[in-house]
């Protein structure tokens, strides 16, 4: 049975999105911007199954609380799945969301297959256990940004569900379709069949 967790991120609108996932679960939800002691994991892992697993065992090992973690990756077919696991820093390090949107704009630019999907991984490490829950939106690179809701490439991913970008959905919207909330209903599911 867990009362509390902490998510292993720094990112304030993946940390939002996170919030409001696990509301179900009706339990204390941290992120690393409580503990000041917690240093930034570098994400140098070749899947994202493994950032997101190197991510919460850091902060369980630091914390001693079970740990949430997520690795999120664009992978775009025209592109051979780049930007993957390298797609916070597409364009480089150090970074805007909307330099890494510039530079697929432009690697797109006069494709016609524009198919792409999200994908995410969830971990979750507590001290008896360790499990990772995955998440796949499908979708397509738009031309040009659409939208100014959401976060890093959503003005660019176009839902065929709701015919809009994911930056022209509602927050609800987007999480009733998207890759984080897919995974994260699975791990809510899975803490609820098991606590
Ligand atoms: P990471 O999981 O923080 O490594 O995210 C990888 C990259 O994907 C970052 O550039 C994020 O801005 C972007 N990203 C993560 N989640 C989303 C999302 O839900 N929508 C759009 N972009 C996202």
């Amino acid at each position: 049975m867990i009362d509390e967790l902490v998510i292993a991120s720094r990112n304030k609108d993946k940390i939002r999105e996170l919030e409001d996932l696990l509301d179900p679960l009706g339990i204390r939800v941290r992120s690393a911007l409580d503990f000041p002691e917690l240093e930034e994991v570098e994400e140098d892992l070749p899947t994202l199954e493994g950032n997101a697993l190197k991510k919460a065992r850091y902060v369980h090992g630091v914390t001693g609380l079970p740990a949430l973690s997520d690795d999120t990756g664009l992978e775009v077919e025209a592109l051979n799945g780049a930007p993957g696991v390298y797609s916070a820093r597409y364009a480089g390090l150090d970074v805007t969301y909307d330099d890494n949107v510039t530079k697929l704009l432009s690697e797109m630019e006069g494709k016609d297959h524009r198919d792409a999907q999200f994908r995410t991984a969830v971990a979750f490490i507590t001290s008896s256990d360790e499990h990772v829950f995955e998440g796949i939106a499908k979708g397509s690179i738009t031309s040009e940004r659409r939208g100014d809701n959401g976060f890093g490439y959503d003005p660019v991913f176009f839902s065929e569900a709701f015919g809009k970008t994911y930056a022209e959905l509602t927050k609800e919207e987007k999480q009733s379709v998207s890759h984080r909330g897919k995974a994260v209903r699975a791990f809510v599911e899975f803490l609820a069949a098991n606590q």
